[in-house]
């Protein structure tokens, strides 16, 4: 059963009220010093056998782990290694939120809620709270919101209730990772259980064929990626004229990974009389755009959670020149806190390498990036998301949306190229009001 509890600092544009968090001042005192890495000779080592150190990057012409060299032919981030260190806030000096439903006061069918209190869900979180009821109302919602704040339900619960209800209702879900379409592929399983909907992922690296003989099974649901959704599209064979209701996830990273030109495509492929939620971290220019000519009339709600950041405690650490990155590394990852570990690397290079040098030296590792065929990306994030490994290195393919339980350590290798990215990275720890630690490797 679920037991998270959502705390948020809110704000709907119709002007209502909203509560501070009160932690910002605190947060903002950051301790501006330099990370202590203890040297932790012979200190309990949590996870796998014996770390054994690996001969291939002992050698003085191995340049793995060493700063600079690895960065060769890559532009290397810079940025001001202060804007790491953050005390964590303490958890009880931010304010709960108080629904203003509860799951049972929502038009729903009963069949919904019975799956939905079956999930453990008691009091909807900010986003649900106030997405839900317009959704239901068939408005398009703008919803302002990141990932750990429960939007997936706040569009998932009122589509079902609508393709449960009506007639011939078809709902298309565009994210921009793989990852996220079987998150929310999996979530939309659990809450229409015995209800008789169906649903198919379209995402890349995934065989193709499959994909298009589910997709002539009529599914109820389509989520996927917009690359493949236009791929299958061109080809034909995805039809989107009868859909009735649109979500796209995580617009801004969307946008970034430069998938615009398919998302464009895809709407103006879709019906005029379809429900749209848009859901964004952020509203930048192009989102604006995009929701102008693509929205109707759209109601907007905006949910910040208490900065993710808050929960956790950033802190820098500094390779001394005597120093290897990877056996710093080694060392923190020893310590009986570092738990779960979630490493984040550049390039898909650079990450399988650290992987493969982790998994070397005893530590349970594997990793994820965009080289790495699907079937190995997910059941690498299954491992890591079941506990069977205690490392996952990866690119900023998995900074975002991704909601794995109890992250202890979010750990930057390598800089993230902005700040933003570096917000969505540590947003992997820390969640639902737990602590987590995020330490950055600055040279
Ligand atoms: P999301 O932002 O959709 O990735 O959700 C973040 C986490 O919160 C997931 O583990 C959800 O299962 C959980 N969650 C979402 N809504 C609720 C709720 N109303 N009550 C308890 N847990 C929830």
């Amino acid at each position: 059963m679920h037991s998270k509890s959502f705390s948020s600092v809110r704000t709907v544009k119709s002007g209502n009220s909203f509560s501070k968090n009160r932690g910002k001042s605190a947060s903002q005192n950051s301790n501006r010093h330099k990370s202590s890495i203890s040297k932790s000779k012979g200190s309990h080592v949590p996870f796998g056998s014996a770390p054994r150190k690996s001969a291939s990057f002992g050698g003085a012409r191995s340049n793995f782990g060493r700063g600079p060299k690895r960065f060769r032919g890559v532009k290397k981030a810079t940025m001001d290694p202060n804007k790491f260190i953050k005390k964590a806030v303490p958890v009880a000096e931010v304010e709960e939120y108080v629904a203003k439903h509860k799951f049972s006061d929502f038009r729903l069918c009963q069949e919904l809620k019975n799956n939905i209190l079956a999930k453990g869900y008691e009091t909807p979180t900010p986003i649900q709270d106030q997405a839900i009821p317009h959704a239901l109302d068939g408005r398009d919602i703008i919803g302002i919101a990141a990932t750990g704040t429960g939007k997936t339900a706040a569009f998932i619960i009122p589509l079902i209730n609508k393709v449960f209800v009506g007639q011939n209702q078809k709902v298309l879900i565009i994210t921009p990772t793989r990852e996220l379409a079987s998150q929310i592929d999996k979530e939309l399983r659990e809450f229409s259980r015995e209800m008789r909907i169906r649903s198919v992922q379209c995402i890349g690296g995934a065989r193709i064929g499959k994909q298009i003989s589910d997709i002539c099974q009529n599914p109820q649901f389509v989520i996927g990626t917009p690359g493949r959704l236009n791929d299958l599209i061109k080809r034909g064979k995805f039809r989107t004229g009868d859909i009735q209701s649109i979500v796209l996830d995580e617009v801004d990273r969307m946008l970034d990974m430069g998938f615009i030109d398919d998302i464009r495509t895809i709407l103006s492929n879709l019906s005029q009389n379809r429900q749209s939620l848009f859901f964004s971290a952020t509203i930048s220019p192009r989102i604006s755009l995009l929701i102008q000519s693509f929205m109707n009339s759209p109601v907007t709600v905006s949910v910040k959670t208490a900065v993710t950041s808050d929960n956790v405690e950033q802190d820098i650490v500094k390779v001394g020149f005597d120093k290897r990155k990877i056996d710093v590394l080694h060392e923190i990852l020893i310590k009986p806190e570092c738990e779960k570990v979630l490493i984040f690397g550049r390039t898909k290079r650079g990450v399988e390498l650290l992987s493969k040098e982790l998994n070397i030296r005893g530590f349970k590792t594997s990793s994820i990036h965009g080289d790495k065929p699907q079937n190995k990306r997910e059941r690498a994030l299954r491992q890591f998301k079941q506990n069977d490994l205690n490392v996952l290195c990866a690119t900023d393919v998995a900074a975002r949306g991704l909601d794995i339980d109890d992250v202890t350590h979010v750990i930057n290798y390598d800089l993230p190229e902005n700040y933003e990215d570096y917000v969505h990275r540590i947003g992997r720890t820390g969640r639902a009001n737990k602590r987590g630690t995020a330490l950055t490797f600055v040279s």
